[in-house]
């Protein structure tokens, strides 16, 4: 397979790699994406997911947001796959510099990767929006309804919802870290999530890498393009 040879041979060549991935980084782990066939989107619910997953939905109907986010957004049960596990293999070996992600599972940081740029949150997050206290993720698995603080205050997840902000010190992180890495491998994501996805505007290196299932709108600009599943792809990488 030319491909291979072609990205082993980026990655041989640098010790300045960041990864940018996105919920097709997760499916081989079996937590389904958005915009794939068998994603989110593609499933019928009372209200879009969009909208369910928005600021102004939680705020108004809260119960039903977390009914959703319980049964939609949680896989406590999900594990790194090949795709999580090469990448903190190269991190580990000091070429992998950062993983900058769209996802909110902790899937990275479960297989090792040290420096991960978390642009949506994470659901192993979640606080009192009251008093601030700090709550696991099996707090709120194991509390039905609205998860509720000592202090009366209700507990929200720390992910970044429609409407909401991005956290601006992990954007700063994760745009320095691609603005000077020399390989820029993007993979898993439909690149259709903004402000996220502008955030691969701001490589300037040698080599840019696209693996990802189905088209994106920025194949065009890549040195090399490879269609298939990351975890498979990256299996065949050796580090
Ligand atoms: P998306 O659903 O818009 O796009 C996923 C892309 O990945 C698609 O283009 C699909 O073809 C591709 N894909 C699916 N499985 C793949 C695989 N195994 N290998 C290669 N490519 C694969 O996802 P997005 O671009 O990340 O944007 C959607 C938003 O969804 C993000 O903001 C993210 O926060 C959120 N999200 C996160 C999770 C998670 O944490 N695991 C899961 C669902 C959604």
């Amino acid at each position: 397979m030319d491909y291979i040879k072609s990205l082993q041979q980026m990655i041989d060549n640098s010790n300045n790699i960041v990864f940018f991935g996105g919920a097709g980084v997760s499916t081989e782990s079996g937590i389904p994406d958005f915009r794939s066939q068998s994603g989110i989107y593609h499933q019928q619910y009372k209200y879009p997911p969009e909208t369910i997953l928005s600021h102004s939905f939680y705020l108004e109907h809260t119960e039903e947001f977390f009914e959703f986010y319980r049964k939609k957004m949680i896989f406590p049960e999900a594990k790194p796959n090949k795709a999580h596990e090469k990448l903190a293999e190269l991190d580990k070996a000091g070429k992998l510099k950062a993983v900058v992600t769209q996802n909110i599972d902790g899937l990275h940081q479960k297989a090792g990767s040290k420096t991960v740029f978390e642009l949506h949150g994470s659901v192993h997050r979640n606080y009192c929006t009251r008093c601030g206290k700090f709550f696991d993720l099996n707090f709120i698995l194991n509390h039905a309804g609205i998860p509720t603080c000592d202090c009366g205050g209700t507990i929200k997840p720390d992910v970044v919802l429609y409407e909401e902000a991005l956290d601006q010190n992990i954007i700063q992180n994760a745009i320095s870290s691609i603005s000077k890495a020399d390989v820029f491998i993007v993979g898993g994501s439909s690149l259709a999530v903004y402000p996220a996805a502008d955030l691969i505007h701001y490589f300037r290196g040698k080599k840019f890498v696209l693996i990802n299932r189905s088209e994106t709108l920025q194949d065009v600009r890549t040195d090399l393009s490879i269609q298939g599943s990351i975890g498979e792809v990256l299996s065949h990488i050796s580090v």
